[in-house]
């Protein structure tokens, strides 16, 4: 298994070079890691120039080259290029420059900013947990239609921001529309879906999103399917997969999808 979400020192809230976490994630018993470092462009985030791609590229060549040696003696590891684009269809002049320049395996797109404000923290819930809800799913309707991204980022994020800040969570249900729309775009371009753990580590019986959401994506036809623990830290890496692989399997995904270069070359069967 590939934690296709892994976030290094090459972001500002994570922790740990990319060998480092690349060891650890062996150590675990996972096949492989996606770096997606924060790509974000609201000049208040804290990633906000952060992301430096030519040393990102460099440490992870350097990383590969070491796996690559122990690769001979039957020890392999896979170290996949990504970005995790923060709402991209607000800055595609940035986006598409970074995308024609450096060769990503895999490109995330996340909402994680709403009407100027980080969807994480409190002021942007002063209009009220439902309204926020409404607008993030606006949001990513609005990225969905016009961004470049390979697979969607914990679909309903909003949830686990409800979470950490209020300890609550709405139902889906005055969203739902709205959700279908996300999940029909997606599967008509041939993009996939991102089951993200993260939830799981801060408290939420459910991942990002959870069986309901990955239902109705089977059943619309969405075959495409990724898992990432959203790691900031070693130890959060593969954290809950037991479980997302349970909630895949019992959506009706039997594999998950392996990205390089963008495209889809092997299909990791779950069983
Ligand atoms: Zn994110
Ligand atoms: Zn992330």
């Amino acid at each position: 298994m590939i934690d296709t979400h892994v976030h290094s020192h090459h972001s500002p809230d994570a922790r740990g070079s990319m060998l480092t976490i690349a060891q650890a994630a062996q150590s675990q018993g996972l096949t492989g890691v996606v770096f997606t470092e924060h790509g974000e462009w609201y000049p208040g985030d804290e990633a906000y120039g952060y992301l430096n791609l030519d040393a990102y590229f460099s440490e992870i060549d350097e990383a590969r080259t070491y796996f690559n040696g122990r690769a001979a003696l039957g020890d392999a590891f896979t170290l996949l290029s990504g970005i995790e684009l923060g709402n991209p269809h607000e800055f595609s002049r940035e986006v598409t420059a970074i995308l024609a320049r450096y060769p990503f395996d895999l490109v995330v797109g996340s909402v994680h900013w709403i009407d100027d404000l980080p969807g994480w923290e409190r002021p942007i819930f002063d209009s009220g947990i439902p309204a926020v809800y409404r607008r993030y799913f606006e949001e990513l309707l609005a990225m969905v239609e016009v961004a470049d991204f390979d697979v969607l980022g914990h679909l309903d994020l909003v949830r686990r921001d409800s979470w950490d800040l209020f300890r609550q969570t709405l139902t889906l249900e005055p969203y739902a529309e709205m959700i279908d729309t996300v999940l029909r775009r997606l599967i008509s371009d041939g993009r996939g879906l991102e089951i993200n753990t993260s939830a799981l580590r801060k408290g939420l019986p459910e991942p990002v999103p959870g069986p309901a959401i990955l239902r109705r994506y089977r059943e619309l036809g969405g075959e495409i399917l990724v898992i990432g623990s959203d790691a900031h830290r070693p130890e959060h890496l593969g954290h809950g997969f037991a479980v997302a692989r349970d909630i895949a399997l019992a959506a009706g995904f039997e594999r998950v999808a392996r990205f390089e270069q963008r495209l889809i070359t092997e299909w990791i069967d779950l069983k």
